[in-house]
């Protein structure tokens, strides 16, 4: 098979895929219809010299051994750990929320709480907050449990969803751990994490930068692609192609089109060398706040007298919409999910057509979920 190859969608998943294929003597074109590689991804270096990542912080954690062999290949990565705070009230409390934090939010009930994980042989564990909402009996232990999930989680997480807690699919919930011990760290399962030190952007152009491929940036062929009897031409040529963007917008929303969650990220620079305590911060009780990122903080660039946060602010996604017109999280409840099913049956049909990434799949992928399943699917294309 000799067709041109044609990737549509120049961010993390198009971009790896081009390189593995490059890597294997295949010549890729690349259309992206912005301006900059990276789609989420893309970071730059703003007027106050700061790099900052225009779509929010995205810091690489994972435990695929593949993954992070790949992504080495074009940078190095900071060793930053990603320690997160939350703001409840005046009070700085570690997340997952651990034994720290739930003796300094509860000083009065902690004794009875610390004895009661000892007794049911808890404690050291990271446990599910739905698990310990039916577990602990203690009057003390179930103020601090609900006050937690309640503050802390629930609330958060309707925020981020634009729903009601009891709209939200249990699953989000149930992933949802408090550490009954003193660990410390957003991502404790994963093996690996950190930044690319120059950053996404530069790590995505040293990616594509092979003699096989090409990127031609401000432009959509979609408009442009003919199907017929289930093959892809363009300009007149059988191709194959890889679309990483949105399956419903690729049919012409035919089935409906898929909701997304969407995010207003605000960024401001403040004359100070340190605005917060850690990265990230998480704001539960703001009405409309999520959380606020400090970006040298992440990146590790070490700045005197300045520095760049950004706020983020959920809302539905909208196409039309003047703010929350960017699809950032897909949302996969029953009702998205048949609808998805409708436009995948349709894609299967297309002869070497291939769906990757987190807008064509519908999936609400990390960066290494991105990596690990296009090696596992196009590594021996
Ligand atoms: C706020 C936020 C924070 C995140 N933080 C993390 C994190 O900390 N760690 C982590 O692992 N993951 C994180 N993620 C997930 C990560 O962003 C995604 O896994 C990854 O960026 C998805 O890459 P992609 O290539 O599938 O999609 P995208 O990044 O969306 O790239 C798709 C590209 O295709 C282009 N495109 C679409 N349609 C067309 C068309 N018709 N013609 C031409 N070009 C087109 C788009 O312009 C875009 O450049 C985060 C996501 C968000 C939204």
């Amino acid at each position: 098979m000799s067709k041109e190859i044609i990737i549509i969608g120049a961010g993390l998943a198009g971009c790896t895929i081009a390189r593995l294929l490059a890597d294997n003597n295949h010549k890729i074109k690349i259309f992206e219809e912005k301006n900059h590689i990276g789609g989420n991804l893309y970071d730059f270096h703003n007027i106050k010299g700061i790099l900052v990542h225009k779509y929010g912080p995205h810091i690489l954690h994972t435990s695929y051994e593949d993954v992070w062999k790949f992504v080495n290949r074009f940078s190095k990565f900071n060793n930053y750990k990603n320690q997160v705070l939350v703001k409840l009230n005046k009070k700085s409390i570690k997340l997952p929320i651990n034994l720290d934090g739930i003796k300094e939010l509860f000083p009065k009930e902690f004794e009875v709480f610390n004895k009661e994980i000892k007794d049911k042989k808890l404690k050291g564990e990271a446990v599910s907050i739905l698990n310990l909402l039916n577990s602990l009996e203690t009057k003390e232990s179930r103020k601090i449990v609900n006050y937690v999930y309640e503050n802390v989680y629930a609330k958060y997480t309707a925020k981020m969803w634009g729903k009601t807690i009891d709209q939200l699919p249990k699953f989000i919930l149930e992933r949802v751990k408090i550490n009954l011990n003193k660990e410390w760290n957003y991502f404790p399962l994963d093996k690996y994490q950190g930044l690319p030190v120059d950053g996404y952007t530069k790590m995505l152009e040293k990616m594509v930068d092979n003699k096989n491929i090409t990127i031609e940036f401000n432009k959509n062929i979609v408009d442009e692609l003919v199907i017929k009897k289930n093959k892809i031409y363009f300009e007149g040529r059988e191709v194959t192609l890889f679309y990483t963007g949105m399956i419903d917008k690729f049919f012409d929303f035919k089935h409906g089109e898929l909701e997304y969650r969407s995010l207003n990220i605000k960024f401001e620079n403040h004359d100070v060398t340190s605005f917060q305590d850690t990265a990230v911060v998480n704001y539960p009780l703001h009405k409309t706040m999520t959380r606020i990122t400090e970006y040298k903080k992440m990146t590790l660039q070490n700045k005197k007298g300045v520095t760049t946060i950004s706020k983020e602010y959920p809302g539905r996604y909208d196409k039309d919409d003047k703010v929350f017109h960017t699809p950032f999280y897909p949302i996969n409840d029953d009702k998205n999910q048949k609808m998805l099913d409708k436009y995948l049956k349709q894609a299967n049909k297309i002869e070497n057509f291939y769906l990757a990434g987190r807008l064509a799949e519908y999936k609400y992928y990390d960066m290494d979920d991105i990596i690990f399943e296009c090696i596992k699917n196009y590594k021996e294309f």
